[in-house]
Formats: structure tokens, sequence, C-alpha cells
């Protein structure tokens, strides 16, 4: 299919389809991955091609997961014949497995992506969950445009309002610094939202902490449960007896009426060994 094709497709505002035309937001992404003349980039999500064809001459390798079967198959065919380089997957990002590109690319994941909003969440902890599936770390960074709220909520700090299980799971798998926002109108059709990219560097950290990869989140989760209630309210809600919380929060040097909200990830780590101690 020609390139004009992909761009007489009518926009599906399920798949999150809001096209970036800001060029000098797309250079900024780009720039923000660093040299890329010898990796692997992975691009989440490259509709009609707006960063792809910014990546494509700058990567030795690029693969780009499109759900959208059409916008695939328009952008296989604008690329086949002069840049192998490029290679286009028509595939569930969710399903998309990080670990085995990395291991086929000899080498860590450059992942790019403007993502579709329905399901940042769930992008944010496939990713994650690829960070630590797997050793080394599939993943080196990734640069991603997500809706303003979330990026605010992934670099808040302890204590702001922003603050919550998202921060402490993208934390824990590294260090993510916000870079720049859009208004709706860099985008075709806009969205009702501002966009903010994001900078994650994977190094995941819970072998220094000592957590286990599996019972730690879930036990975070917990901890996070409910917003108006007390940490302690939340990690009895899971089980823990008010002795047990009690006699952890101590060690730890947390006050007793301390909300999740305003612990740090290290302070976490030091509360989950407490509890784990005094629960023996
Ligand atoms: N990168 C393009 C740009 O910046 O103009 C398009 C970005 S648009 C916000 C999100 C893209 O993700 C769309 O092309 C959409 O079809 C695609 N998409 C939606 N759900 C997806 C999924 N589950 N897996 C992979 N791609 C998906």
């Amino acid at each position: 299919m020609p390139l004009k094709a992909s761009h007489a497709l009518p926009p599906k505002s399920r798949l999150g389809q809001n096209f970036l035309h800001d060029h000098a937001a797309i250079e900024r992404i780009v720039a923000a991955l660093g040299p890329l003349q010898s990796r692997t980039v992975v691009e989440i999500g490259p509709g009609r091609g707006a960063i792809t064809d910014l990546l494509a001459t700058r990567a030795a390798h690029l693969v780009a997961v499109e759900f959208d079967p059409a916008l695939a198959a328009a952008l296989r065919s604008r690329y086949a014949v002069q840049q192998p380089q490029v290679e286009i997957v028509q595939q569930d990002v969710l399903s998309f497995d990080f670990a085995a590109a990395a291991r086929a690319a000899g080498q860590p994941l450059v992942i790019v992506g403007n993502l579709p909003y329905y399901i940042t969440s769930p992008i944010l902890l496939h990713l994650a969950a690829s960070v630590v599936a797997s050793e080394p770390s599939p993943l080196d960074a990734a640069v991603l445009m997500v809706q303003r709220e979330v990026a605010d909520r992934v670099t808040a700090q302890p204590g702001t309002r922003d603050y919550g299980l998202l921060t402490v799971l993208c934390a824990l798998h590294g260090t993510a610094t916000s870079l720049f926002t859009l208004p709706p109108e860099a985008f075709s059709p806009p969205p009702e939202v501002h966009s903010t990219v994001f900078r994650w560097s994977f190094a995941p950290r819970f072998a220094a902490l000592g957590l286990d990869p599996a019972a730690f989140p879930s036990w975070l989760k917990a901890a996070f449960a409910q917003k108006r209630k007390t940490l302690a309210n939340n990690l009895r809600a899971a089980g823990f007896t008010a002795s047990q919380i009690a006699a952890a929060l101590d060690r730890a040097s947390i006050p007793q009426q301390a909300r999740a909200e305003e612990l740090s990830l290290d302070r976490f780590a030091a509360l989950h060994h407490a509890l784990a101690s005094n629960a023996r």
C-alpha cells in the first residue's frame, strides 16, 4: 500500500490513534534515545510512521509493533524495498516478547512510543515485567509519550498528590524523568488531554534491596489499596495483625499513622523486610 494510503485510513479512536505531526517534538523524542547507529530500537504503535520515518534513518535495526493490520500493512510496503533494517510486526504489544527480541538482537533494546493511551498502564507494567523476567535486563531505556497525568504520576515525589503505586512500581525498575509536554493540537485528531514525554532508564532495584520480584509488587499493591486509609489499616486488610504492623513500622522508623503515599521505595523495602522478620 503506498504512503498516501495510510493517511487515507480514518483514525480509530478505540485504538488510541492520535497521530503526532509536530516535527520538532519528533526530533526531540528521537534525540532523547541517544546515539542509535549500532542499536536495535523497538517502537510501540508506529501508526502512520511519524516517528518511524526518522528512526528508520538513524537506527541500525528497527522493530515496529503495530496492532492495526491496515496500518501495519501500509508501513510494511513503505519500508520493504529500500529499508530492510525496518521490521514491521503486526501484534498486540502486550503479547510482544521483549526478552526474546533482545536475545535476537544480541543487545538490550531501546524502546520508543507515542503510546495508545487506553492501555498505558498495562504497557508500562509489561515493560517492567520484561525487565525483571530475564537477566541481564533486555531493556536499556524507553522514551514514551503518555497522557500528562500519567507522566506526573510516574515521576512524582513521595508526599505529593500524584505519588502512588505506579510511581513506586516504575522506580523499582529504573529512573523516570519527565522531558517535555505537548498540547492536544500537536496531534491529529487532537486528544482531549495534554501529553508528556518521559524517559525511563531501566535499572531494576530488586537485588540491591533484597526484594522478591514476585512477592514485593503484590505486597505494595496491598499497601496502596485504599488511599484514604493509613498504611497500617491497608496492611491489616491484607492479613497482617495490628501488633506485627506496629512493631514493623517501629523497626523501620516509620510513623504509625503514615500513609503509603508518603514513603519512598527504600522505606517500603525496609518496612517489607521488618514485617517479614516480625511475621516469622
Ligand atoms: N506513533 C504514531 C504517531 O506518533 O503518530 C501513532 C501513535 S498513536 C497515539 C498509537 C498507535 O498505537 C496507533 O497506531 C495504534 O493503532 C497503535 N496501537 C493501539 N493498540 C495497540 C496495541 N495493543 N499494540 C500495538 N499497537 C497498538
